[in-house]
């Protein structure tokens, strides 16, 4: 880790610009270019919007939660998640891309009502994780800036706030750290880094920020090692 720790009003900033990153790449599709593919393998870009929309909806209910301290799970079950994600990518492209900006906005305002107090209250996520409030929109900024890209339109990881890369690439080494993998070191050419600790040799690998970050999250980066052989393959992320 190199970059200053991020703040709360970082988190809250990452997710307003990812949320308009959202709806720049969802603005000029029809049918069917919501049912064209999208990075994620078997979804197409209407899965990834509709996930994308459960997605604020489920984080409004921890909003909830932290506003009244009545617990409102993200997802009911497993299988409404599923569900939610099929209803919603069966819908007409413009009833999609609504329901997208709606529940971006609703979570927004939603968030915007919470007092100092509330906002420490803690609440549980989908994983188990017991958090603060404070750390929801994190978690929203993770889910907007990455599938904006992932929806395969014209979003590139180089079109996200640096400050959100660096601050992604520390969220997810750290989480990498816990699981077996290759070793992996990886250099900016500015002089930033991260480690991914595994056994065997360890790879030392170079790239741009944006590109470090796809890799670190499991998504195409074509970076390459100091011998010129590609960059091992990392398992998934989240
Ligand atoms: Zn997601």
């Amino acid at each position: 880790m190199t970059a200053a720790p991020r703040t709360f009003a970082d988190a809250r900033r990452w997710a307003l610009a990812g949320a308009e990153l959202t709806f720049d790449a969802v603005a000029g599709l029809d049918d069917a270019g919501y049912a064209a593919p999208s990075a994620l393998p078997g979804w197409t870009r209407a899965h990834v919007a509709a996930h994308v929309a459960a997605n604020a909806e489920a984080l409004s209910n921890l909003v909830h939660w932290a506003a009244t301290g009545e617990p409102t799970p993200m997802y009911a079950s497993p299988e409404e998640r599923a569900a939610g994600i099929e209803r919603g990518r069966a819908l007409p492209a413009a009833r999609l891309t609504a329901w997208l900006r709606r529940s971006a906005d609703a979570l927004e305002a939603g968030m915007d009502r919470l007092t100092d107090e509330q906002w420490r209250h803690e609440v549980v996520t989908a994983q188990g994780r017991t958090v603060p409030a404070t750390e929801l929109p994190w978690m929203r900024s993770r889910e907007v800036c990455v599938h904006a890209v992932d929806l395969a339109t014209d979003v590139s990881f180089a079109d996200l706030p640096a400050d959100f890369l660096a601050a992604l690439c520390d969220d997810v080494t750290a989480k990498r750290a816990a699981a077996p993998g290759p070793a992996v070191t990886l250099r900016t050419v500015t002089g930033s880094r991260w480690e991914l600790p595994g056994t065997g040799e360890t790879f030392q690998v170079t790239g741009d920020l944006p590109a470090i970050t796809a890799y670190l999250t499991g998504r195409d980066a074509d970076l390459r090692t100091a011998d010129g052989s590609p960059a091992p393959e990392l398992g998934a992320w989240l």
